[in-house]
């Protein structure tokens, strides 16, 4: 499949250059580090992607985390239409929003309430404001590498590997947003031990993706989060799992169950909502109640908690809980990553790959990923022709080297095989 079987996208994106920026709303649907245009695409079923010239595609986006049941699950139908029939949005509350309440706080070890919003993004930057007023600290911990939505004082890089107190990583936001914001080296205990000996009782909050999607997968090593909850814990600063991508991901519980490390505040998202716009934050209900109405910490959300949305989530997460598809899901997973590492041993491309869960990504980089500063070492370039042999064969991957890949519980033997042979094909091409 070349790109002139994508005739129809190409016309079709540059209609949308012309009243969005870039085309795009949303900056990690550009091609920008993989050359050409994003397909438009017309519909989802199952693990498959229809773009607008009819070309389909098994879809390793499931757009960016949300759709690990597929895309059109009859039951998140059904739900989700059966609302529509109601009402799209009251402004009141309704039995759905403690329905999906009632569903979160079962199946995630820390969540004793939670508070419904709109995105991920909104999550972060509420749970930022919630710790900050529960301790009466400013300061934040975050590390580099790790994304939590486009908050302004989680906007932050570090430099490579140094301790750096946050500078903006982009403009609009002002030196002070940032200023509380220190950001530190994924897995780096030495640096986090120092961090907490030197202004521990400084700290409000520590967040973080317990599994990192967003400088592509990368681990906790043992002992990380560990220490974590233990130096949180005798500081007094709250610990924030970032678990917007992870969440009903890398286990039912997320990867506080996985590996049995539990935060005082967790964020959710993606597939909390099965494909509609639902972020979620929620922990220990003395630390919860510390918001409005409750308590004096503002937060709140004309659309927040909205039918449609809470309909889907409710779906998705009893459909997940019923027909628990987290062991074939891994197993399924490990079969396609066993013959991806197959495949690149064989073109002799640097390469390595991590993984946890249904969530992966091979790096173009000789060495183990384990934190941003060897992320960032990464061969573009190579992913970058990787990707567009992929697509050209059918196969609909994240366009960044930086990026998870997802399997759905949808997908099945011929979707892994073809897959596998798709990757071989590529690399020896590109090697
Ligand atoms: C996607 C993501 C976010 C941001 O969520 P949005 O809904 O895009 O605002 C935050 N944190 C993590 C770990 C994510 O993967």
């Amino acid at each position: 499949m070349s790109s002139s079987r994508r005739t129809q996208s190409e016309r079709q994106f540059e209609r949308a250059l012309k009243v969005i920026p870039g085309g795009v709303n949303s900056p990690a649907r550009a091609f920008g580090a993989v050359g050409g245009h994003p397909l438009i695409i017309d519909r989802g079923e199952g693990q498959y992607l229809y773009d607008i010239d009819g070309n389909r595609y098994i879809d390793f986006v499931g757009s960016w985390g949300p759709h690990i049941l597929g895309h059109r699950h009859p039951r998140v139908i059904s739900r989700i239409e059966e609302a529509l029939k109601k009402g799209t949005s009251f402004g009141a509350p309704t039995l759905l929003e403690t329905e999906l309440a009632e569903l979160v706080t079962e199946l995630v070890p820390c969540v004793e309430k939670v508070r419904m919003v709109n995105s991920g993004t909104e999550a972060a930057m509420s749970a930022i404001r919630l710790a900050r007023g529960f301790t009466g600290r400013d300061k934040i911990i975050k590390f580099a590498g790790c994304y939590h939505g486009h908050v302004d004082s989680l906007l932050v890089q570090a430099g490579s590997g140094a301790l750096t107190l946050g500078t903006p990583s982009s403009p609009g936001i002002p030196q002070g947003c940032t200023a509380d914001t220190l950001v530190l080296e994924y897995n780096d205990l030495d640096q986090l031990q120092e961090t907490f000996e030197q202004q521990g009782d400084q700290i409000a909050c520590l967040i973080l993706e317990p599994v990192v999607g967003n400088m592509g997968v990368v681990l906790p090593e043992p002992g990380f989060l560990e220490t974590i909850r233990e130096l949180c814990s005798q500081n007094g600063t709250v610990f924030i799992m970032d678990e917007v991508m992870t969440g009903f991901r890398v286990s039912m519980g997320g990867a506080q169950q996985r590996f049995g490390i539990t935060p005082d505040i967790c964020m959710l998202g993606k597939v909390i909502g099965g494909g509609m716009p639902v972020g979620a934050y929620g922990g220990k209900s003395e630390i919860m109640d510390t918001i409005s109405p409750v308590g004096t910490v503002y937060q709140a959300g004309t659309l927040s908690g909205n039918p449609i949305a809470m309909a889907s989530g409710i779906a998705t997460l009893e459909c997940l809980k019923e027909t628990n598809p987290y062991p074939q899901l891994e197993e399924k997973t490990q079969r396609l990553t066993e013959g991806l590492r197959t495949a690149a041993a064989k073109s002799g491309l640097p390469h390595t790959l991590s993984e946890c869960g249904s969530m992966f990504t091979l790096f173009f980089n000789p060495d183990k990923v384990t934190n941003y500063t060897i992320s960032a070492r990464n061969d573009t370039d190579l992913f970058a022709r990787y990707f567009q042999g992929m697509l050209d064969r059918g196969i609909y991957l994240p366009c960044s080297q930086f990026e998870a890949n997802f399997t759905s519980a949808m997908m099945n033997d011929d979707d892994i095989n073809q897959t596998i042979q798709a990757a071989g094909e590529v690399l020896q091409e590109i090697a």
